[in-house]
């Protein structure tokens, strides 16, 4: 009998939830914002309910588990959220066994980190098919990132290994969302493209980038600076350009680190591939060591905002529970 995974990815902006076959096919998807701002119960109410309208559809027999991707640190065997800045006041958060009521209390929940759901997503049904060692970077609002090695993804001590968006890559940059300074998230995440094109936009108020925005320096976003930078605009070239750098410093170290066969970026931030690649392979040529160096692939994500459903529902099909 075909079977589904319910999978979730939960953000700090969405809410997205899916039927997924064990082929990798989705049959319905819904997404909800995700109020994360609103605390606790109110997380918990939306997530429930978006869970709710997915498990409707589906026979209930069917129905093989819940993979829930969670921006955040996830303690995995307990079902926690340890830490997340996306969703204040849920630290310590037993997130599984407060869902795991009425219609879903016979049904497995396993909770996963959203980063490393992606990476399981590229691997099954994405760029990183038949990888066993791969490294995913998700550039958004943040950065996310996953390590697959030996087929299997790296938890660590405490399920918080792959936090690859807090790697410092300049001891005197820029604070990050997490206390440190010089986060790659604080110079190649799409705040981090935003703050500096603000910045920019100011000091050359005759750029492409200031005219877009009709001088309204705050509706600048990411994406704008990608049209400017397509456009021709010098000041938002740089920006990508700079960006590239950054994340090419943090590459070279994880494959330094890691030898992958491929480094996949996916994210919002990715669709500037052409305009920050070869800074960022250029970087990568000239700290890294050869021959991992020429190993590893450095790809585009191909599963785009599917990676992360994608992933959960893998994770569902190949646990014991
Ligand atoms: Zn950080």
């Amino acid at each position: 009998m075909e079977k589904f995974a319910i999978a979730v990815d939960f953000g700090g902006t969405n809410i997205r939830v899916a039927a997924i076959d064990t082929k990798g096919k989705i049959y319905k998807r819904i997404k909800r914002p995700a109020l994360a701002q609103e605390g606790k119960e109110s997380v918990k109410k939306n997530l429930l309910s978006a869970i709710e309208e997915i498990y409707q559809t589906l026979p209930k027999k069917k129905i093989k588990g819940i993979g829930l991707g969670i921006a955040g640190a996830i303690d995995l065997e307990k079902g926690i959220i340890s830490q997340s800045p996306n969703f204040p006041g849920c630290d310590n958060y037993p997130l599984r066994d407060e869902i795991q009521v009425d219609f879903l209390k016979s049904i497995p929940i396993l909770l996963e980190n959203d980063a490393n759901a992606a990476a399981v997503g590229e691997r099954w049904k994405g760029v990183g098919k038949g990888m066993d060692n791969l490294i995913c970077l998700t550039l958004g609002t943040g950065i996310g990132g996953g390590i697959i090695i030996n087929g299997k993804l790296v938890h660590g001590t405490n399920g918080m290994a792959g936090e690859l968006g807090h790697i410092t890559v300049d001891p005197s940059g820029p604070r990050c969302n997490c206390g440190n300074y010089g986060c790659l998230e604080a110079l190649a995440s799409a705040t981090a493209i935003r703050r500096e094109a603000i910045e920019a936009a100011k000091k050359h108020p005759e750029s492409e980038l200031n005219q877009r925005c009709k001088g309204n320096r705050e509706v600048i976003t990411a994406e704008m600076v990608y049209h400017s930078a397509l456009f021709g605009d010098p000041i938002a070239q740089k920006i990508y350009q700079v960006m590239g750098r950054y994340l090419g410093i943090g590459v070279a170290s994880l494959i330094n680190i890691f030898n992958p066969e491929m480094v996949i970026i996916g994210g919002g931030v990715s669709k500037a591939w052409e305009i920050f690649f070869p800074f960022l392979q250029e970087e990568v040529n000239s700290r890294a060591f050869k021959i991992p160096a020429q190993a590893a692939k450095i790809v585009p994500a191909a599963c785009g905002d599917d990676a992360g459903l994608l992933g959960a529902a893998y994770l569902v099909f190949n646990s014991n529970t």
